[in-house]
């Protein structure tokens, strides 16, 4: 099972002087259970490519398939597969809008035609899996903090119990409490047995938490695979402007100065073994001396 992406292309207004053309023939499979991260810079196509994931944009070329069932061919039930896959759009909380947070919660399931029983039973599930008390129903969502607006929105698509879950750079404009708090919260969720896909513009959030990732520059994919794969290839990625993490850096740093140490490394632990590894036990004590 997983959600395939076939050559895609995608065309704004197309046959108009408008036409921008956001996507440039991708192919991408996620499979099922895993953690996906997808990356790129602003106006990359992140946000136009997940927007196929359930149907909410028409291809203007190319396919997508979930779990095998091609989206756009005839007696395909949209409504079903945009309840398996789960889209949060960035700041969704700006798309709260019902006098409660039970009843913003609550508009999926509703409109799926659950007995009010399940839907309480599944608002009161989804508002825990994001950390919110369940004394917050009966709140006006426009009275929360702006983190906990941002939980009350994804509680709402995950009330819908979805199998595949895609985050539109889900931390965006959260500090960094909050960041790691939602960022926890995910995990746990992918943990729990969802599919995640995290799209994000930041590298360093995005490595230390997924198995695999794809980079979007300009429409296209330009690279794929697990985080030290994609980090590996530093420069690529330095000219489409995407920073690597710090840690990463600071080891095509030392190699550039003649150490042998391998690039793709991206976590402290990994840099300091690494690191003690090429300095030798004698050197080590000292890197060893240096790092408390
Ligand atoms: P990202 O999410 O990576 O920032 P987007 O998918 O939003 O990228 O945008 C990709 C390209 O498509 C950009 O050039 C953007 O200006 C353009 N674009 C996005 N949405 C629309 C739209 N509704 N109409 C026309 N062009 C759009
Ligand atoms: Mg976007």
């Amino acid at each position: 099972m997983s959600i395939r992406v076939n050559d895609l292309v995608h065309i704004y207004q197309a046959g108009t002087p408008l036409a921008t053309e956001a996507l440039r023939g991708v192919t991408l499979e996620i499979q099922e259970g895993e953690f996906f991260g997808l990356i790129g810079q602003t106006g990359s196509g992140k946000s136009t490519l997940i927007q196929h994931l359930n149907g909410l944009l028409k291809p203007t070329r190319g396919s997508v398939e979930v779990d095998g069932q091609n989206l756009w061919e005839r007696g395909t039930n949209l409504k079903a597969i945009r309840q398996k896959v789960g889209l949060v759009f960035q700041y969704p909380e700006h798309q709260l809008f019902e006098e409660t947070v039970f009843a913003d919660v609550a508009f999926g399931p509703r409109n799926m035609g659950l007995p009010e029983e399940e839907v309480k039973e599944r608002v009161e599930e989804a508002l825990a899996m994001v950390g919110l008390d369940g004394e917050i129903a009966d709140r006006s969502p426009f009275e929360l903090s702006g983190g906990q607006k941002r939980r009350v929105a994804i509680a709402g698509v995950l009330a819908m119990r979805p199998k595949y879950l895609i985050l539109d750079e889900p931390t965006a404009g959260l500090d960094p409490m909050g960041r790691q708090e939602i960022l926890g919260e995910i995990s746990a969720l992918q943990q729990q047995g969802v599919t995640v896909v995290l799209v994000s513009h930041n590298m360093e959030e995005v490595a230390r938490l997924v198995s695999r990732l794809a980079v979007m520059h300009d429409g296209r994919l330009i690279a794929q695979g697990t985080p030290a794969e994609v980090f590996s290839k530093g420069e690529l990625l330095e000219e489409v402007g995407l920073a690597l993490p710090q840690i990463a850096q600071l080891m095509h740093r030392l190699r550039e100065r003649g150490l042998d140490i391998p690039v793709d490394i991206y976590t402290v632990e990994e840099a300091r073994e690494a690191i003690l590894r090429v300095l030798g036990p004698k050197q080590g004590k000292t890197a060893r001396f240096l790092t408390l």
